[in-house]
């Protein structure tokens, strides 16, 4: 490797996230249907004689530079020595996989850097990392290691973080019943209108013990109503509206973005 390579990390967004059970060891059994923004980090590897890491960007403060964070813990698994900038456009601990999406694109800068495949299983980083090395619209399941992935109409959409952080093993702790019905079958090939309609009919099952953890996120959503659908993604506090129409998810953004000058708020399209 002699020149830098770089990745983008794009937000992963869960349209749905259903908990249907949960294994002796304590992983829950997820079934979601998984999307990506056009917003995201950017991660860039440099040949190195050790690993770093470098955070930048409006949200760098907080996250771990060390052997803590996902990054370095995808370089160090991947097996050669890199100096990695990260450029901290997503909110931290927010529910639209920062982490295992920086972890993703690393490797996939790897990849591109040194010629070769990845030599690691991606969920021994984190169970959100398979279906981010994908990095498109996929169904998730078993602890995140089985990603299908999905041929699905463009959805564009607002995403809002009211800048609570939310712990994702406090919400699971929250979760009255980790036994809840699997996702139905979706619209195969369908356009938007028909996933909306479908997507009106599956769950969350982390928004109602998110909420308990963080009451704001139900503000969120209410401050959503007027999109066609409206949810929290992953263990939040990240919520997001859904629209058929692209200039409606702009002006919803431009009125929250006005109304809630606190609130991270953007527009984007799910891929
Ligand atoms: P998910 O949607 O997969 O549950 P999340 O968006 O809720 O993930 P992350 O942004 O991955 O959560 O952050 C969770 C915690 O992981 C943070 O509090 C932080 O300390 C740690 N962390 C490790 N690597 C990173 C990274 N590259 N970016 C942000 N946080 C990271």
């Amino acid at each position: 490797m002699t020149t830098p390579a770089e990745a983008f990390a794009p937000a992963k967004v869960n349209l749905t996230l259903h908990v249907t059970g949960r294994r002796d060891d304590g992983y829950h059994l997820l079934d979601s249907l998984v999307m990506f923004a056009d917003i995201g980090d950017r991660v860039t590897v440099r040949p190195a004689d050790e690993i770093s890491l470098s955070v930048t960007g409006p949200f760098a403060e907080g996250v771990p530079n060390d052997a803590r964070n996902l990054c370095w813990r995808a370089a160090q698994a991947f097996g050669a020595p890199v100096a990695i900038t990260l450029d901290k456009q997503l909110p931290a601990a927010a529910g639209v996989g920062g982490g295992s999406s920086d972890a993703a694109a690393v490797l996939r800068a790897m990849e591109a850097a040194f010629g070769r495949p990845a030599p690691v299983d991606p969920l021994t980083l984190g169970a959100d990392v398979p279906v981010c090395t994908v990095a498109h619209a996929a169904h998730m399941a078993g602890i995140g290691e089985r990603v299908l992935p999905l041929t699905m109409a463009p959805i564009p959409a607002v995403l809002v973080n009211p800048g609570v952080s939310v712990a994702t093993p406090e919400v699971f702790a929250a979760l009255a019943s980790p036994d809840n019905a699997p996702m139905t079958p979706w619209p195969e090939g369908g356009g938007t209108a028909a996933t909306l309609r479908w997507l009106a009919t599956q769950r969350n099952d982390l928004q109602a013990p998110a909420i308990a953890c963080a009451p704001v996120i139900a503000e969120v959503l209410d401050a959503l109503k007027g999109a066609d659908l409206a949810r929290m993604s992953g263990s939040g506090a990240t919520c997001f509206g859904l629209f058929e129409d692209a200039a409606a998810a702009e002006a919803c953004a431009a009125e929250l973005s006005a109304a809630h000058p606190g609130w991270w708020v953007r527009a984007t399209t799910l891929r």
